[in-house]
């Protein structure tokens, strides 16, 4: 029998009402033969309630104890879903991410899956129950509960359809698919049919929502074929495949963006071999993502290294660098708060030169001051004045004509 994995996130499981509704588009699934995992999330805006309480204790709470807090979230989710299914006489049992056997890295809050060991979820599917799983959480191999970083649920989701070579696996959601840009900031973001593994990876990771970027790694190394698709309907959403029939003749394919982003410049009295790397090792051993790296060295200016991070990690690269200071062997460091990172992706780009001056050419004609660049062969990202992201955005999703 073929399995399939369906998951709900947080607007969709909202209300009572939402989670009977999630019940009832399961078992229409089921009753085409199927078995039938789903995946949800924590209720509406639990997850940002939870970390707002932690805030009122604590500006730095021990992580441990975050992703205690936080998969408690998901936890309410499975329970009610499970009493629905009985409720309309269907057999369901809810597991939490380490009853379903999720093993990941003792990194928290932002642990990736290791393995997972699917014998429970198995038996339960071969007695005909629906199998309900908590999105977003794992445990480590000592038992401690982790998370696997916001928006994680799709990531358990499509982990789940290949450990347990799932036909497909659905992501249900707020919007009807994925979109050249998000449709709530970009005027005529258009829909689209189908997307590649590696452009959507793109625009995952720079900071398209819809999907959760580690989702997509697994989609694509485990080729999971995956859908994107709204909760409230049954338009067929947008399919994510290896392979795509480029509607148009675009280059660019979808623009996406990110707010928060800091950047930091660390400068020495002189250059010495070692410095770069002294300094990234030193955040890599603290877990810390850094984006952007740009290094200017010059006659006349004291050398510097310039990078992005994340603003939520600003504190803790501070307290870092601060306290390897000595170590590092740099002069001092400046910190630029309030920027945004704004992105073109194509796979089209790699043979078509130009693209990168054309952008820097749209986003002056909008008076936009470009701080920092990034390139790789399918992706343009810069760093802008987090004012001015809408409207970057705006003005490179029309000026492509992905409209
Ligand atoms: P869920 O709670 O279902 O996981 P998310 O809020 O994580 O939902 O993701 C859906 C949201 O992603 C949409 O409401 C939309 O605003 C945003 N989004 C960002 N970029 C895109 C895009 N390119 N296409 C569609 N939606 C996008
Ligand atoms: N509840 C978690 C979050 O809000 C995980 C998810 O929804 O995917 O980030
Ligand atoms: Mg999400």
């Amino acid at each position: 029998m073929e399995t399939i994995v369906m998951k709900f996130g947080g607007t969709s499981v909202a209300t009572p009402e939402k989670i009977i509704g999630v019940a009832k588009r399961a078992i229409k699934e089921k009753e085409q033969g199927k078995r039938v995992v789903i995946v949800v999330s924590a209720m509406g805006k639990t997850t940002d309630t939870l970390l707002g309480l932690a805030a009122e204790i604590s500006a730095e709470p021990p992580k441990r104890e975050m992703d205690m807090l936080l998969a408690t979230g998901e936890q309410v989710t499975i329970s009610l879903l499970a009493m629905a299914f009985k409720q309309l006489g269907h057999e369901a049992v809810s597991f939490t991410g380490w009853q379903a056997g999720i093993e990941t890295e003792s990194v928290p809050r932002n642990a990736r899956i290791e393995q997972i060991h699917t014998d429970r979820l198995e038996a339960v599917l071969n007695s005909g129950f629906f199998a309900v799983v908590a999105g977003f959480q794992g445990v480590d191999r000592i038992g401690n509960i982790t998370t696997l970083g916001r928006g994680g649920s799709d990531t358990t989701a499509v982990a789940l359809a290949a450990a347990l070579k799932a036909e497909k696996c659905d992501i249900y959601t707020d919007v009807d698919g994925v979109y050249t840009s998000d449709p709530r900031f970009v005027n005529g973001a258009r829909k689209l049919e189908q997307i590649s593994y590696d452009e959507m990876l793109e625009l995952a990771n720079l900071g398209a929502g819809v999907l959760h970027p580690r989702a997509v790694e697994f989609a694509k190394n485990n080729n999971v074929p995956l859908t994107v698709r709204a909760s409230y309907s049954d338009e067929p959403g947008t399919i994510i495949q290896e392979v795509v029939t480029v509607e148009k003749n675009l280059i660019v394919r979808g623009v996406a963006f990110e707010p928060g982003i800091a950047r930091v410049t660390v400068t020495y009295n002189k250059p010495f071999n070692g410095s770069l790397a002294n300094i990234f090792m030193t955040l890599a051993e603290n877990h810390i993502d850094v984006d952007i790296i740009v290094q200017s060295i010059s006659e006349e200016f004291q050398p510097s290294v310039s990078f992005s991070i994340k603003e939520d990690s600003l504190e803790e690269v501070r307290r870092v660098l601060d306290d390897n200071k000595e170590a590092i062997g740099f002069k001092s460091t400046e910190f630029e708060v309030g920027l945004a990172k704004v992105s073109i992706v194509g796979s089209g780009m790699v043979s078509n030169p130009g693209v990168a001056a054309r952008m820097f050419d749209i986003l002056r004609m909008s008076e936009i001051p470009v701080k920092m660049v990034s390139t790789s062969e399918i992706k343009i990202s810069v760093v802008v004045p987090g004012g001015d992201m809408e409207k970057s955005a705006n003005a490179l999703h029309e000026a492509y004509g992905l409209g």
